[in-house]
Order: structure tokens, then C-alpha cells, then sequence
């Protein structure tokens, strides 16, 4: 039994294939030695580095490093004055935190159905979706393709509300000419393990207004009006209800580390994902899901989707490919369907017959730089038995 199930291994580790992993290697490990070995292990020189190296990556003026992409998306909301009364639509394809962000502050996640194609928000839904209260719109990058930004800006603008990016699978995409990062109000990127470049946890907020990234960088260190470092003697205000959402010196020098190869493992991904096209091709019953016009991709992940609605057959290759050691995944739970939700807000399904249809056939494939050519081989290998086995 143990034989006959024996993962097919990943080139790099020997170990079975996760569906992420980061790159780690002498370029992090020295920066983050320096940063140890230096004066500050916090709030000191490597954050505004960090920042500023990461607002020119994305072509925004400004930049604020914060604990994690689920900060970035409480202090956006923060930032905005969102609170109790006011509406926010979400799409419910995401992970849990984009609409939990709206939730921390005391206002409503309103849910917006996604479109057909590519599983991004739909705009002609959020339409429908906007209140008197509705205050802004978040958009994901779903599976790292762009939303249509063009037309998401034009509608906020004609309804005065403002357009967050949840841009946490979007690093290095662009949608037009315009980066990810500079393509909304405010953006908001992870830097968790599985997003593109990483500092362990972490987070940040990208926009184009300076008065806004100033309040941001205040809520992310208690509501203070100044910073350690800024101070000449021991006063300081708390002007503001704030939180402790630092990103330390450590974190942000391998973030800069890491940040340096970021358009080289957005290369090896778009490279990745056309082998997974090529070979994917000629496999009855599965396509990936469409690459849009006017978008660089990041390709944060590879989702195709299965031809049958009822989610059976994608759960049997799921259990198939996890037992060859395939580390296949599902994003995501659709958040109006979690218990919490359900409970809370009262949501259920029916509410998004789009992503609830599109959520049962989906499937997310490995990808990450790392990844040899013939992981990709044995992934669609193990892909296709899958499929032979369970028709
Ligand atoms: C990863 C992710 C987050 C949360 O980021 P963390 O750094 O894990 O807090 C939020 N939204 C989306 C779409 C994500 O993929």
C-alpha cells in the first residue's frame, strides 16, 4: 500500500509537491543576519527601505509595511474611516480575510457575485449590490489576474465610493499599463509564505495619497502621531485608537532580499503555467481558467476548472491527486457560506450563483518558482490518471 501510494517526489526537496512554497536562500539568510547584527531589530532604517523599494515595484508614491496582507486590509479600512452603518462589497471568492477586514471595524461585507470567465468580481453585480451606506468596493486579483480596473475606477467614481485592491495574489501584475499597486485607492499585498516574495508574515498598503499613508503608518503603530525614531525627547501623542501592526527591520531586510528576485520568479511562474497550458491542452473535461486581455498575470495561482457542477468529481481528484503526494487545493470556501457568516449576517447560498457554481469544479494545481518542468510533467500525470480513474 505504502508503495502503491508513493508521492511522486518534488525535484527540490525529495518531499511530496506543496501546492506553494517560498524561495529562501544565501541572499535572505545574509540579509537577515545583517539585520540581526544591527542596531535596530525593529522600526528602524530596513523598514523605510523596504517601503520605498516596494512602492517604486509597484509604481505607487507610497508604501506602509504592516504585520501581515490581513493588517493591510484592517488599517485600509481603518484609513477610510469605514465603521459601524457603512456597507463594503466584497467578492465571496477570496480567503475569509477580505471581508473580515470590513467586519473588524464594525461595518458589513455585502457580497458581489463574481463573473463567468475568470472568477473576478463581476461589476454589473456590484451594481445591484450598492446601498445608500455603501462606502467602498474591494476588488481581489483572483489567482493573481487583474480585475478591470478601468471600469471598477469608473464606477466608484460615478457612485463616490472607493476602490480597494486586495491585491495579496497580485504582486507584479498589471492591468493595462498600470501595475497592481498604483491601479486603485489603496492596495493591500500579503507577504505570507504562498504569496510571491515573502517576510514570514507581513503585509502592505500601497496608494497614491500622502495624507492617507501618514494615517495609515499612525494606525499601524497604536495611533501614535510619531515614531520612535523621530523623537527628540520622551513625548509622544496617541492621537488615535491604533494597533501594534510593525513590520520589524528583521522581516523587512528579507523582504528586500527577497523583493530583488521578484521579477525573476514571476518569469519562472508565467513559465510554469504555459508548460501547465501545453500539457493541460489535450486533458478532456479540464481547462485553467482564461487568461483576460490588456493583463500581465502574476500567477500566484494555477486554478483550472472541471466540467461537472455538482463539485463530485473535482472532490475525487482532489482525493486522488493528495494521495500521489500532489498537494492539489481548493481557493476558496466561498466566505458567505462560512458557519460564521451564515450565522452572523445571515448569508447563504443562492446569494452568488456564479461563484457558487464555479466553486464546486475548481481546482488549484502547485506553483511556485522552485518548481522543476518535470513537476509540472508528473503533476499533469498524476492529473490525468486522475481523471481515467474517476470518469
Ligand atoms: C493571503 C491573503 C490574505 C491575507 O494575507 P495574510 O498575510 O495571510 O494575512 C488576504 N486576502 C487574500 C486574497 C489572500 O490571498
Amino acid at each position: 500500500m505504502a508503495v502503491l501510494n508513493s508521492p511522486p517526489p518534488d525535484t527540490a526537496t525529495g518531499r511530496s509537491l506543496p501546492y506553494a512554497r517560498q524561495h529562501i536562500d544565501a541572499v535572505d539568510i545574509a540579509a537577515v543576519v545583517a539585520a540581526l547584527q544591527s542596531e535596530y531589530l525593529t522600526t528602524g532604517p530596513a523598514v523605510a527601505r523596504f517601503e520605498q523599494a516596494f512602492a517604486a515595484y509597484v509604481g505607487a508614491p507610497h508604501a506602509v509595511a504592516v504585520s501581515s496582507g490581513t493588517a493591510a486590509l484592517h488599517v485600509a479600512m481603518l484609513g477610510l474611516g469605514v465603521g459601524a452603518g457603512d456597507e463594503v462589497i466584497v467578492p465571496p471568492l477570496t480567503f475569509a480575510a477580505t471581508a473580515n477586514a470590513v467586519l473588524y471595524v464594525g461595518a458589513t461585507p455585502v457580497f458581489a457575485d463574481v463573473s463567468p470567465e475568470a472568477l473576478l468580481i463581476d461589476p454589473a453585480s456590484i451594481e445591484h449590490c450598492i446601498s445608500p451606506r455603501t462606502r467602498a468596493v474591494v476588488a481581489v486579483d483572483y489567482a493573481g489576474q487583474p480585475c478591470d480596473y478601468a471600469a471598477l475606477r469608473a464606477l466608484c467614481a460615478l457612485r463616490g465610493l472607493t476602490l480597494v485592491a486586495d491585491a495579496c495574489h497580485a504582486l507584479g501584475a498589471a492591468h493595462q499599463d498600470n501595475p497592481v499597486g498604483a491601479c486603485a485607492d489603496i492596495s493591500a499585498f500579503s507577504l505570507h509564505p504562498a504569496k510571491h516574495i515573502t517576510t514570514g508574515e507581513g503585509g502592505m498598503i500601497t496608494t497614491a495619497d500622502a495624507r492617507l499613508a501618514r494615517r495609515m503608518r499612525q494606525l499601524r503603530n497604536h495611533g501614535l502621531s510619531s515614531e520612535h525614531s523621530a523623537r527628540t525627547d520622551w513625548r509622544y501623542e496617541m492621537v488615535e485608537l491604533g494597533f501594534n501592526y510593525r513590520l520589524s527591520d528583521i522581516q523587512c531586510a528579507l523582504g528586500l532580499a527577497q523583493l530583488s528576485r521578484a521579477d525573476q520568479w514571476l518569469a519562472r511562474r508565467r513559465a510554469l503555467a504555459r508548460r501547465y497550458d501545453a500539457l493541460l491542452a489535450d486533458l478532456p473535461d479540464v481547462a485553467p481558467l482564461p487568461q483576460l486581455e490588456d493583463r500581465t498575470h502574476a500567477h500566484h495561482l494555477y486554478v483550472l476548472r472541471l466540467d461537472d457542477p455538482s463539485g463530485a468529481r473535482r472532490d475525487a481528484v482532489f482525493a486522488a491527486m493528495r494521495q500521489q503526494g500532489v498537494g492539489v487545493n481548493v481557493h476558496y470556501p466561498l466566505v458567505h457560506l462560512h458557519p460564521y457568516y451564515r450565522r452572523t449576517l445571515g448569508t447563504d447560498s443562492g446569494l452568488c450563483p456564479v461563484a457558487e457554481e464555479h466553486a464546486q469544479r475548481i481546482l488549484t494545481l502547485p506553483l511556485f518558482p522552485d518548481m522543476a518542468d518535470a513537476d509540472v510533467e508528473r503533476v499533469v500525470a498524476a492529473l490525468r490518471a486522475a481523471l481515467e480513474r474517476v470518469a
